[in-house]
């Protein structure tokens, strides 16, 4: 399943080049049971199955014998941290991180207390299984890796990278259904450029997501140009209110 995506796109091409080393491993492989079962019926009743702790271990353990230093072992799980931006700038300054799938109920918990450095959850809501999150801390981690993206403004430059969101991007044609590209961009003035997207950029943070300017370094042009913001439409969402307060400060 995790194959089937991280091998294609960006990924894929990073993998191939050799800027990023994914390797995908089966837990039912290890299984001793002739059915290569890895479940079990939860002690104490109730439904659904578990997933065993020697499965698991026996494939961690292979696993953590092709490393020569113990890399993060890392549970996903909708009980960890939530997944931020600053957390995937974290996990690709380490040199290797395994990610372990849970399925069904999930996995005993003596695996967990055994092996495991960190849950990490991808949101606050339950997925069936694991892997789709494995993928999902795979893909935003590796684009941060040295070679994987063609340049480090690729990222830099993103959302959540700065604490603030993005500003919106345009491409050709310059006209599009009567709407024109904004006149700024197409005048080659890189420092109105630049101007122009850091507004952009406050603007859509403000509007989208308020709660971030709480935490964003901002300069004094930036306070400057949410507070015409904030007198120009004169809004007081609790959001903004506690963003004030925290601006103030
Ligand atoms: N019974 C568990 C609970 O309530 O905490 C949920 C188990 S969930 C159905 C099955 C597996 O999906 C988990 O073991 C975990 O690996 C994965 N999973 C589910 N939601 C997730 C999330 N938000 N983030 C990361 N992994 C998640």
């Amino acid at each position: 399943m995790c194959e089937a995506v991280l091998d294609e796109s960006i990924t894929g091409r990073a993998k191939r080049a050799g800027h990023i080393d994914i390797r995908y491993h089966h837990i039912r492989y290890y299984s001793e049971d002739k059915h290569r079962r890895t479940d079990d019926s939860p002690y104490g009743g109730g439904s659904g199955m578990v997933m065993q702790a020697e499965p698991l271990a026996a494939c961690l353990d292979a696993v953590l014998a092709t490393f020569d230093t113990r890399p993060r072992v890392i549970y996903l799980s909708p009980q960890g941290q939530v997944l931020t931006q600053k957390k995937v700038v974290a996990l690709s300054k380490l040199s290797g991180i395994i990610l372990v799938c849970g399925h069904y109920e999930g996995v005993d918990q003596r695996f967990l207390d055994t092996y495991i450095d960190e849950e990490l959850s991808i949101g606050d809501y339950v997925l069936t299984g694991g892997e789709i999150a494995a993928m999902v801390v795979t893909d935003a981690v590796a684009r941060l890796c040295d070679g994987v993206l063609r340049d480090t403004s690729s990222y830099t430059e993103e959302s959540h990278y700065n604490g603030l969101l993005e500003h919106p991007h345009y491409t050709r044609p310059a006209i599009w259904r009567g709407m024109a590209v904004p006149e700024v961009l197409l005048n080659g003035h890189h420092a109105h450029i630049e101007a122009w997207r850091r507004q952009k950029s406050l603007e859509n943070t403000y509007y989208k997501r308020p709660d971030l300017l709480e935490n964003a370094p901002l300069t004094e042009a930036d306070h400057q140009y949410l507070a015409e913001l904030r007198s120009k439409d004169g809004k007081e969402s609790q959001a903004l209110g506690y963003a004030e307060q925290d601006l103030s400060t």
